[in-house]
């Protein structure tokens, strides 16, 4: 018996050691914060201003690249403004095929031809695309010249990326990337962007939810909408919020849902979020709302460097996960398809 807990002892105090010391090794790695790469805002002196989004997001042990900003050289030069190395990252998140997010992915590749991109798949879209050979009509009673592929197509038909050799992982529809890691993805139905797909990042923190959004063309608070079905307790919403042309009636309203419909506790908007909106949000949210000028590091806290499962979030029970996703599931719940039926009419950017 003495032998036993002996060797229960030995194997316990190894079992300690053995875990211990990767956490030590790990701890420089896991600094979580974003830091804004590409913006038209920002007081550093040593980056370049343009229109245009792009964040490096290190969360939960990764090192995410979430869009590559407006113009390569810019983008190039920003990264090396901030000593990022691109060589290190996990992967890449392209938000939407629109240029002020994607034309720094040339430099990407220059950088790191292999790094692993997601990216939105849409029908014939740039990043590439497949369907199945049973999509189209057939006539057998043609002859085989005029019937395509004489008759006997490919099972699945694949169409062409404008980045033949990038290792693309086309996102169809929300997804769980990593464990605790989401893509939101979600279709524009706004006149101008109609049918555009979006990918949002959703980060579970113990602290709650990091979301970070490209240019919230689905609108941002159906993209909210969407996070809390996976964790109702919205830590940060950083990112284009798209109501740089939406009226003061239209941004009172999406500011009122984050604030008071799904209490996100701090906000750190940028690029098409739009100056009147900037206002409004500092005004309803204080020193919870974080400037996020191009340059700006933005702390994510001590704590968001786990990596909880879907609707882990510390300090909900049971039953309020419950009533949340609930209400994330009525057709209205903070009145956001009203609000959005009375938005004037947005411009493609
Ligand atoms: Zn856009
Ligand atoms: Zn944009």
């Amino acid at each position: 018996m003495k032998l036993l807990t002996t060797v229960l002892v030995a194997a316990g105090i190894s079992g300690l050691i053995s875990i211990a010391a990767p956490a030590r090794a790990a701890a420089p790695e896991s600094k979580s914060q974003i830091t804004i790469l590409y913006d038209a805002f920002g007081t550093d002196p040593s980056m370049t201003r343009d229109w245009g989004f792009s964040a490096l997001v290190e969360v939960a042990g990764k090192r995410i690249l979430f869009d590559t900003g407006n113009d390569a050289d810019i983008f190039a030069a920003n990264v090396r403004a901030k000593g990022i190395d691109l060589k290190t990252l996990d992967f890449v998140v392209l938000s939407h095929r629109h240029s002020d997010h994607m034309a720094g992915l040339n430099y990407v590749l220059s950088v790191n031809p292999g790094v692993k991109i997601y990216a939105p798949k849409e029908g014939f879209g740039i990043y590439g695309s497949s369907l199945p050979s049973s999509f189209y009509r057939k006539d057998e009673t043609l002859p085989p010249e005029m019937r395509y592929y004489g008759g006997s197509p490919p099972q699945v038909m694949k169409f062409g990326a404008a980045w033949r050799d990038a290792n693309f992982d086309l996102i169809d529809k929300t997804t769980e990337i990593a464990p605790g890691m989401t893509l939101i993805a979600l279709v524009s139905d706004i006149p101008g962007t109609r049918e555009l797909k979006e990918l949002s990042l959703a980060v579970n923190t113990s602290e709650g939810l990091v979301l970070v959004v490209g240019c919230s063309h689905p609108g941002i608070e159906k993209i909210v909408e969407a996070a809390v079905a996976i964790n109702p307790k919205i830590h940060l919403i950083a990112g284009g919020f798209h109501l740089v042309v939406g009226s003061d009636d239209v941004i009172a309203k999406a500011v009122a849902a984050l604030k008071d419909g799904f209490k996100a506790e701090s906000i750190a908007p940028g690029h098409c979020t739009g100056e009147p909106t900037f206002a409004a949000l500092k005004k309803a949210f204080g020193d919870r709302y974080l400037y996020a000028g191009l340059g700006t590091t933005i702390p994510l806290g001590a704590n968001t460097g786990s990596d909880l499962r879907r609707g882990e979030g510390t300090g909900l029970q049971q039953d309020d996960l419950t009533t949340y996703r609930r209400l994330a599931r009525r057709e209205d719940p903070f009145g956001i398809l009203h609000a959005r039926s009375l938005r004037t009419k947005a411009s493609q950017l």
